[in-house]
């Protein structure tokens, strides 16, 4: 699962790679080391990978390190299928975030109050982290803009489509600038996945890590 290869092969800030030292990231994963080139030439990307592979942190860091932090508005969205996805996830991107100051994480969940959602979201976030159902509840009433978005992960794909987000993610997605960077992880592939992908993203890299394969 770890590829030989250090981040700082990769273009990123000391701060970023400062923290991934103390994270105790030496390496990265191969799912890391396949994807993030492209990610952080801002391509397109699918990643095909199993649990547990450091899926979270090969878009994390790309979402990190084209986060504009003095700019207070919301500029990248992950989607996942169920609460407990999205709150892990927001925690670890906490946690690569921990050397670059102010990042604003919010969550935006199904089976949580409404009210504190929408206070949350008048006071700004530069990330939303969150459940399909959620978030386009947020942009039918008006609670949520997604104008300045640059950046669009679809996380664990394959279970948001079993569970019946087709819709709701299409419907997002059309509030969300065409000009922008979609990233797809998913730990299989199936049909439904590619017509997904052909809809979403623009002309996208595939990069599997060999165990996959
Ligand atoms: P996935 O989304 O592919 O299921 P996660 O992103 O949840 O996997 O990562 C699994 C675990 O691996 C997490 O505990 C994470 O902190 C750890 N991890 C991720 N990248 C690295 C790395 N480069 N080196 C060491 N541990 C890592
Ligand atoms: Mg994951």
């Amino acid at each position: 699962m770890q590829s030989n290869l250090s981040f700082s092969t990769l273009p990123l800030s000391k701060e970023i790679l400062k923290n991934l030292a103390s994270l105790g990231y030496s390496s990265m994963t191969q799912i890391q080391a396949r994807s993030l080139p492209h990610i952080l030439k801002n391509r397109d990307v699918i990643a095909k990978a199993k649990t547990g592979s450091g899926k979270t942190a090969a878009f994390g860091i790309g979402l990190l390190d084209k986060l504009d932090v003095k700019a207070f508005r919301i500029q990248e969205i992950v989607l996942c299928p169920t609460r407990e996805l999205a709150d892990q996830v927001a925690k670890e991107l906490r946690r690569l975030a921990r050397f670059t100051h102010n990042v604003k994480i919010l969550t935006l969940c199904g089976g949580m109050p409404f009210g504190p959602q929408r206070r949350s979201l008048e006071h700004g976030a530069h990330i939303i982290v969150g459940t399909p159902g959620r978030i386009q509840d947020h942009l039918g009433k008006g609670t949520l803009l997604l104008d300045n978005v640059h950046t669009l992960v679809l996380d664990e794909a394959d279970r948001m489509l079993d569970m019946g987000f087709h819709d709701a993610i299409l419907k997002i997605v059309s509030n969300i600038p065409k000009l922008r960077q979609t990233l797809l992880f998913s730990a299989t592939f199936p049909k439904n996945i590619e017509a997904m992908s052909k809809k979403v993203q623009n002309d996208a890299v595939t990069v599997i890590p060999d165990e996959a394969a």
